[in-house]
């Protein structure tokens, strides 16, 4: 691996399934603490948008609710990573998914003399993944979370964050994508939650609850791993 040259004094892994709550957790953490929230799916959505190279291979396995490989997503992570505003300290929001990609996160850091800080597994039950997932959407324009059941904007299609009107939802928020996704989660990412016990850095978390509640228990195990 190139030696990219990285220094960010946090490093904070949210570690669960699909509809876990990652990203609407990284997001308050950013905003608490001054990290940057880093999605390896917002990236890869970004490089599909895009149409580069890296994008056009991903498309078809986003799609389909499977992992994109290693390879392609190391290499996103790891140029992500090396620039400034990463300084601050960030939080890995889908990313590692693999115990190859969690080698190479631990050799990326062990080159620049930098550590995990904790990796945060957000326990949920599959069942309630599926409701979750089938029922989110963000806005278009910042990118605030909402749910049709769990989280409506306070005024009927305005968005609270920025005033923007537009939504989306993502394609692959489906029913047969989001079994998919489920079926990888279990199948590569889950032993990744041993893979950081074994490390010593990893912190469980319920997070069957209320967002707010969620929230104040991510922010202890986080501000505690940061002290
Ligand atoms: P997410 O936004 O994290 O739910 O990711 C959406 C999709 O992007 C996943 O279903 C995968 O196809 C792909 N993806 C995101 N992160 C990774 C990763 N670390 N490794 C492999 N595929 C990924």
């Amino acid at each position: 691996m190139d030696a990219a040259t990285i220094t960010t004094p946090t490093v904070l892994i949210l570690l669960g399934p699909p509809g876990a709550g990652k990203g609407t957790q990284a997001r308050m953490l950013e905003e608490k603490f001054g990290l940057l929230q880093l999605s390896t799916g917002d990236l890869l959505r970004a490089a599909v948008a895009a149409g580069t190279e890296a994008g056009k291979a991903a498309k078809a396995v986003m799609e389909a609710g499977d992992l994109v490989s290693d390879e392609i997503v190391i290499a996103i992570l790891r140029d992500r990573m090396a620039e400034p505003d990463c300084a601050k300290g960030v939080i890995l929001d889908g990313f590692p998914r693999t115990t190859v990609q969690a080698e190479a996160l631990d050799e990326l850091l062990a080159e620049n003399n930098q550590k995990i800080s904790a990796a945060i597994s957000l326990e949920v039950e599959d069942a309630e993944m599926v409701i979750r997932i089938s029922g989110r959407y963000t806005c278009a324009m910042c990118g605030e979370g909402y749910h049709d059941r769990f989280k409506t904007p306070a005024v009927e299609g305005k968005c609270d964050n920025c005033g923007s009107t537009e939504f989306k939802r993502r394609a692959d928020d489906n029913a047969e994508t989001v079994a998919s996704r489920l079926t990888a989660y279990h199948a590569q990412t889950a032993p990744l939650i041993t893979y950081y016990d074994g490390h010593g850095v990893l912190k469980r978390t319920n997070a069957m609850g209320k967002i707010e509640d969620i929230a104040r228990d991510l922010e202890e195990i986080a501000g505690n791993a940061m002290s």
